[in-house]
């Protein structure tokens, strides 16, 4: 595999960054962090293991209230419960159960089946489709729309995707995956919603002249925060109720 991958400066493994074993684990941990912060996550997803029960097996068999148990700790557990049941539900009867049907699909198709779940918004179906499938499709989220913004640049995934530079030794998806991880830590440690530290932040030379946010910090310490994927609120949009897809398979447990 070539590529820079560690940054050992701030800690950071980007091919690791997503902390999951298995595709599957990426999607179970898509799902769980809506509204809640990883570390609850977390928690949630070392319960699933504990129990044996982090496999699409393993939740088959659950009952919605014994998988709510298990999760309870990510909050809006019943809803999660359903969620997580209702994915795997779906995957079975349009996949035959198998992640790898689903990702063997054209990135539109993947990616419209997903949108029509419940609970799997813009955010988390790109997560899940760069993440788990190895798609690439790069993951736009608050984060990365704050970064964009307050450099004056445009705050639109294909924008991003064009002038991401090729090559590296990366495909598309390494290289999306890479500066999607780059850019959530970039905002979680420095470019706050108040008060960015700027004065801290390694891409305060890509400021353009005039942009400094007014409200920025400039002599702040850097705040190392935890590290991991977006954490509380960065997916609340997802819990938006979704336009039902007349191709999507009946949703589980509503
Ligand atoms: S330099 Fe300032 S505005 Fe730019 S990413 Fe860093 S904290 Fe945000």
């Amino acid at each position: 595999m070539g590529g820079v991958s560690r940054v050992p400066a701030i800690g950071l493994d980007l091919d690791h960054w997503w902390p999951a074993a298995s595709p599957f684990e990426v999607i179970v941990g898509a799902i769980l962090v809506q509204n809640t912060a990883w570390n609850n996550v977390a928690q949630a997803i070392a319960a699933l293991r504990g129990a044996k029960r982090l496999s699409l097996a393993g939740i088959r068999e659950l009952s919605e209230s014994e998988l709510g148990e298990l999760i309870r700790s990510s909050g809006f557990w019943r809803q999660k419960a359903r969620r997580l049941r209702g994915f795997v539900t779906w995957l079975d009867a349009a996949h035959g159960g198998r992640l790898d049907r689903l990702f063997a699909q054209p990135t539109a198709a993947a990616r419209e089946q997903l949108l029509a779940l419940e609970g799997i918004g813009e955010e988390t179906a790109d997560t899940i489709l760069l993440f788990a499938g190895e798609h690439p499709r790069f993951v736009m989220d608050a984060y990365t729309r704050r970064v964009l913004v307050r450099h004056q640049l445009p705050a639109e995934r294909a924008w991003v995707e064009a002038a991401v530079p090729s090559g590296h030794g990366m495909n598309a998806a390494r290289r999306y995956r890479h500066l999607h991880a780059l850019l959530v830590e970039t905002g979680k440690r420095y470019c706050r919603k108040r008060a960015p530290d700027c004065g801290a932040c390694p891409l305060a030379p890509l400021l353009p002249a005039g942009a400094y946010p007014p409200q920025a910090k400039r002599h702040a310490q850097p705040r190392l925060g935890a590290m991991g994927p977006p954490s509380r609120g960065e997916h609340k949009r997802d819990a938006r109720p979704r336009r039902a897809n007349p191709r999507a398979r009946p949703r589980a447990h509503q």
